[in-house]
């Protein structure tokens, strides 16, 4: 049997349910690396930018183009093109790198570094390295403070076109979400979903189980129908 015959004929959501019952393969529409990287405005990174940004290497203190910067504006991740800082939240810690004593709402992530001392931060959107964030210095009232490569942002004016976008695109994205369906023809259901209104993209792939990325074999199912597309992505 193969769903994608069905289609003309059953409704859509008569067929998934069919499909979880039968197969529990998976369809599921999500954002992932290589769609975030081709859906930004950003241009290509260099090979300094890279290290810091991918490699959480950090540039050397005073190098930085935006530890003195002053100017009225946003500070935007240098790889996806977010929101991060707002220059009302910069100050000067005398450290050699952009310090900011918050970030702007939903921009920045935390987690422990490799060090097992520090907090690293990232970007929320695209996880991109920022630098680490250090409390109890008592630098401003909130004695909070996000010390940041240079190399890992860069900066639009306040009011500028570019600002406009950045902002924009953080609202489109907080409008996103991730759903999970089950399908059993992986090409039939992908194309349908990518049909309905709304839906930005739709991934095929496998969860559920405990194998990390399984191939067909591997998930147990010995049918003739199979996944009618080859190559699906392990989610
Ligand atoms: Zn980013």
């Amino acid at each position: 049997m193969k769903f994608s015959a069905h289609f003309k004929d059953v409704p859509l959501l008569v067929v998934t349910i069919i499909a979880v019952l039968l197969l529990g393969f998976t369809l599921t529409k999500t954002r992932n690396a290589e769609a975030l990287m081709s859906e930004s405005p950003m241009p290509p990174l260099n090979k300094q930018e890279a290290a810091v940004i991918l490699h959480k290497a950090t540039e050397p203190p005073y190098s930085g183009k935006y530890h003195r910067q002053g100017e009225p504006g946003t500070y935007i991740c240098r790889q996806c093109g977010m929101p991060l800082y707002s220059s009302e939240d910069k100050f000067d810690s005398g450290c050699g790198w952009p310090s900011f004593d918050t970030e702007l709402p939903g921009a920045v992530k935390r987690v422990p570094d490799a060090d097992g001392q520090r907090t690293e931060i990232v970007c929320a959107h695209c996880g991109g390295h920022l630098g680490h964030v250090f409390e109890g210095e008592g630098f401003t009232e909130k004695d909070t403070r996000h010390c940041v490569n240079s190399l890992s942002m860069a900066f639009v004016d306040k009011g500028s076109e570019a600002e406009r976008d950045a902002f924009a695109r953080r609202q489109a994205a907080d409008m996103t979400a991730t759903a999970i369906v089950a399908g059993g023809c992986f090409w039939g259901v992908e194309d349908a979903f990518e049909k309905l209104p709304g839906v930005i993209e739709a991934v095929s792939g496998y969860t559920g189980g405990s194998v990390p990325s399984p191939t067909y074999k591997q998930t147990g199912v010995q049918r003739d129908d199979g996944p009618c597309r080859s190559g699906a992505h392990p989610l």
